[in-house]
């Protein structure tokens, strides 16, 4: 949006400062051009915010309609035009304001702007759900012919769209193993588009050399795209180590409260506005209430970041010294493979420990039903602590050999750490522990 300021917060990474956002450009296809809020954001001399400052205000208009304090919930489907001249402003992007809710609506405006700051993006665009972000991301970018090679392990789900669904559409496919950069560069083919990962990974939390990814991309002229759910922007901003695009499931930290489902695609505005087009046609947009509740989710953001960091951190180094633990996969740990890389690029290392019991599967099993404080649920990044085996879970249909083969550990647990006092979960998982 064309002279709609936007605040940045800092960067994580080393020499990273706030980039200069200029705003989200007009939308693509069908007319979608929106509304400016009323009243600007935070005034230009205040760019160089802190997160937790950002987390609150960036985004979020001065004047609100009925001078509410709260983001208002624009609950309707479509936006009614005075006469037809200013429809016909409306299309010639004379004015800037919504027109039908497929295309967005003032609620969703100020979450994307509120998250283009906190990641340093040009701009922003949000989605139903995480993986309608990821495949409308996709499928905007890719074309019958291409080819894209993905990092192997990364969301079981974006996986399968990649080899199962795109592959019927004539889009080929490799994966390369998330740590072998010389294995990512040798799958580049002259018809490959892009080159997508996680960072860190789920489950087992691999931590991606985001410069060296983003260097073979430019190198090949590749885009690069980073699933950046576990990190968040207050641990890690991936456009600022020169990756293209940044996906996120928006349904778990974002979000925070384990009560939404949204998604994020975050980067210049050319390359957002591709992806906009496409999503004007194919509709996966975010309903004003969950708008309305990401943008009351990330007020807590940084609050809530700090928390989780801080708690995984303690319960990870628990885990390490526990006897009945054979490995603990946290990026904070000194052991964990990648620590170096992540020191360097992440800010924390984020609200999720994995970690593998000496045992077999009902042995880690028995470490689940015995915890009483984290639930057992899908799903991550939210103030309650979850828990769940992925062989149970997400992998649930596969045999023990089909998981192994594709790295599922029948031990392997994922602990998603929340909001509460981590004396407590480290105590609730020493009983578990104990009795498995
Ligand atoms: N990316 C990652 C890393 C995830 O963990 C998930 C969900 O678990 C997704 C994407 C998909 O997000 P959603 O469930 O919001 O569609």
């Amino acid at each position: 949006m064309a002279g709609r300021d936007r605040t940045s917060a800092p960067g994580t990474g080393p020499g990273a400062g706030p980039a200069a956002c200029t705003g989200a450009g007009p939308t693509g296809g069908a007319g979608a051009a929106h509304e400016a809020a009323p009243g600007t954001t935070l005034p230009p001399q205040s760019r160089h915010l802190g997160i937790g400052t950002a987390a609150v205000h960036a985004g979020e208009p001065r004047r609100k309609p009925g001078n509410a304090l709260a983001t208002p919930i624009m609950q309707t489907a479509t936006y009614t035009f005075a006469d037809t001249r200013e429809l016909r402003d409306h299309f010639e992007r004379r004015i800037e304001r919504e027109e039908y809710g497929r295309y967005g609506n003032p609620t969703q405006r100020v979450a994307e702007e509120k998250l283009a700051a906190l990641e340093g993006a040009g701009d922003c665009l949000l989605f139903s759900s995480g993986m309608a972000a990821i495949t409308t991301a996709l499928f905007a970018t890719l074309s019958r012919g291409t080819h894209v090679v993905v990092t192997d392990d990364s969301y079981r789900r974006t996986r399968q769209f990649l080899t199962q669904t795109l592959h019927r559409y004539g889009i080929e496919v490799s994966a390369a193993p998330a740590g072998n950069y010389e294995a990512i560069e040798d799958a580049i083919r002259p018809t490959t588009r892009l080159l997508l990962s996680e960072s860190p990974t789920n489950p087992y939390n691999y931590v991606l050399d985001l410069e060296r990814f983003a260097e073979i991309g430019r190198r090949h002229r590749v885009k690069t795209i980073i699933d950046a759910t576990f990190a968040t922007p207050f641990n890690q901003r991936p456009l600022e180590f020169g990756i293209d695009l940044v996906l996120h499931s928006a349904t778990k930290y974002l979000g925070g409260h384990n009560d939404l489902l949204a998604g994020a695609v975050l980067g210049a505005e050319e390359l957002v506005d591709a992806v906009r087009a496409l999503q004007a046609v194919t509709g996966a947009v975010l309903d004003p209430f969950a708008a309305y509740l990401l943008v009351r989710g990330l007020k807590t953001f940084a609050l809530r970041l700090e928390r989780q960091n801080a708690n995984a951190q303690a319960l990870a180094e628990f885990l390490a010294a526990h006897p009945r633990v054979r490995t603990v996969h946290y990026p904070g740990l000194p052991t964990h493979p990648q620590h170096a890389i992540a020191r360097r690029q992440m800010r924390g290392f984020g609200g999720v420990v994995s970690f593998e019991i000496d045992g077999d599967l009902d042995a880690a099993s028995r470490v689940v039903d015995g915890c009483q404080i984290p639930r057992i649920a899908p799903s991550l990044g939210g103030v309650e602590s979850l828990i769940e085996q992925p062989a149970l879970m997400s992998y649930y249909e596969l045999t023990t050999e089909e998981r192994l083969l594709v790295g599922i550990k029948d031990n392997l647990i994922r602990y998603s750490v929340g909001i509460e006092d981590a004396p407590d979960l480290i105590a609730d998982l020493a009983a578990a522990l104990d009795q498995a």
